[in-house]
C-alpha cells in the first residue's frame, strides 16, 4: 500500500489516503500509521465503509484493545462503544432524557478514561450517521500546549499530581447522572499533570473535565491552575476541528490530545459513532 499523509493543522491532525480498511493491512503500513499517530496525534481516514469486525481488526493493529465497562451505558462489555442519540428502536432519544444528559458530558474537553488508574492510550471513532450541521469533534494538542508553556511554568508543574473523577465530570452536566454501582466501580484516581510519551520523549499535559484538584495545593489554587492549563491547552492554535462525514474513521492518541464533541440539534438529527479504545500502557503515577 502506498500511503499519503497530509497535515491538517500546524500542531495537530493528518489525513491519511491510500489505505483500504476493509482489506488486511501489512506490518510495514501499520508501522507507518503508528508513527504518524505519534507525530500528528489525530489521523483521519475518509470513505471507509467498514463493519464492526473490520473496525476492531484495524484497531488491534495499534495495540491491545480495552473493552467497554459493563456499567457504562455506551457498551456491553465488548470492544465497541456506541455513541448515539438513538434508542433501541432507532428513534431519537428526547434531549431532556437522562441518557442524553449522560452523553452531553462528551462536550466537555477530556482525555478518554483519565478517570481510570491506567488511562486509555487512544480511540478509534467511526461515523455511521452524522447530523447535517454541528456535532463536530475537536482535538487539542497536549504536547504542543506543553511545549509552548513558559519555562518557569514547566518547572512549577513538573511533579504535580491531580485527582481525576468521572463523577465530577458528570456532575458538571447534571447531578445524579451516574448510578451507585457505576460510581463504586470508578472511584477518583491520581494522574501526573505532566507525562512523557515513551515513543517520542515529548511531554504532554494531562488536564480536562475529569480533574478535581491538585495534591499539595490549596483546593482553590489547584482548581485555578487546572482551569488555567485547560484554557491554555485548548487555544485555537492547538486545535483541529473534525467535521464528520459518514464513513469517516478518526484515530486519536489520547495521551497527546484532548477532545470534545460539539453540540447539534439532538432532538432533530441523528448522530451515531462507533468507538473502540486502545488500552493504556501503565499508570501515570
Ligand atoms: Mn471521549
Amino acid at each position: 500500500m502506498s500511503l499519503t499523509i497530509r497535515k491538517l493543522e500546524e500542531h495537530i491532525g493528518a489525513e491519511v489516503q491510500g489505505v483500504d480498511l476493509t482489506a488486511p493491512i501489512d506490518t510495514e503500513t501499520f508501522e507507518q500509521l503508528r508513527g504518524a499517530l505519534c507525530e500528528y496525534a489525530v489521523l483521519v481516514f475518509h470513505d471507509q465503509d467498514i463493519t464492526d469486525e473490520q473496525h476492531v481488526a484495524f484497531s488491534e493493529g495499534f495495540g491491545p484493545l480495552e473493552m467497554t465497562m459493563p456499567n457504562d451505558p455506551i457498551g456491553d462489555g465488548g470492544p465497541i462503544g456506541i455513541i448515539s442519540n438513538l434508542d433501541e428502536n432507532g428513534e431519537i432519544i428526547p434531549p431532556e432524557d437522562p441518557r442524553t444528559l449522560y452523553t452531553v458530558a462528551n462536550t466537555l474537553w477530556h482525555s478518554d478514561g483519565s478517570f481510570k488508574r491506567v488511562p486509555l492510550r487512544g480511540s478509534l471513532l467511526y461515523a455511521k450517521i452524522v447530523p447535517p450541521e454541528g456535532g463536530e469533534t475537536e482535538f487539542a494538542s497536549l504536547t504542543a500546549a506543553y511545549a509552548a508553556l513558559p519555562e518557569r511554568k514547566k518547572t512549577d508543574i513538573e511533579n504535580l499530581i491531580a485527582e481525576h473523577s468521572i463523577a465530577h465530570s458528570r456532575k458538571q452536566i447534571a447531578p445524579n447522572l451516574m448510578d451507585e454501582a457505576f460510581q463504586k466501580d470508578t472511584p477518583p484516581v491520581d494522574q501526573r499533570l505532566v507525562r512523557a510519551i515513551p515513543e517520542t520523549g515529548k511531554k504532554a499535559l494531562l488536564v480536562g473535565s475529569y480533574t478535581t484538584r491538585i495534591h499539595g495545593l490549596p483546593i482553590e489554587e489547584g482548581k485555578a491552575l487546572l482551569k488555567e492549563l485547560l484554557e491554555w491547552s485548548t487555544q485555537p492554535q492547538f486545535v483541529y476541528r473534525h467535521t464528520w462525514r459518514v464513513n469517516d474513521l478518526v484515530v486519536y492518541d489520547n495521551r497527546c490530545c484532548l477532545h470534545r464533541g460539539r453540540s447539534w440539534d439532538r432532538g432533530k438529527y441523528k448522530r451515531v459513532l462507533h468507538r473502540t479504545t486502545l488500552a493504556g500502557d501503565g499508570p501515570t503515577v
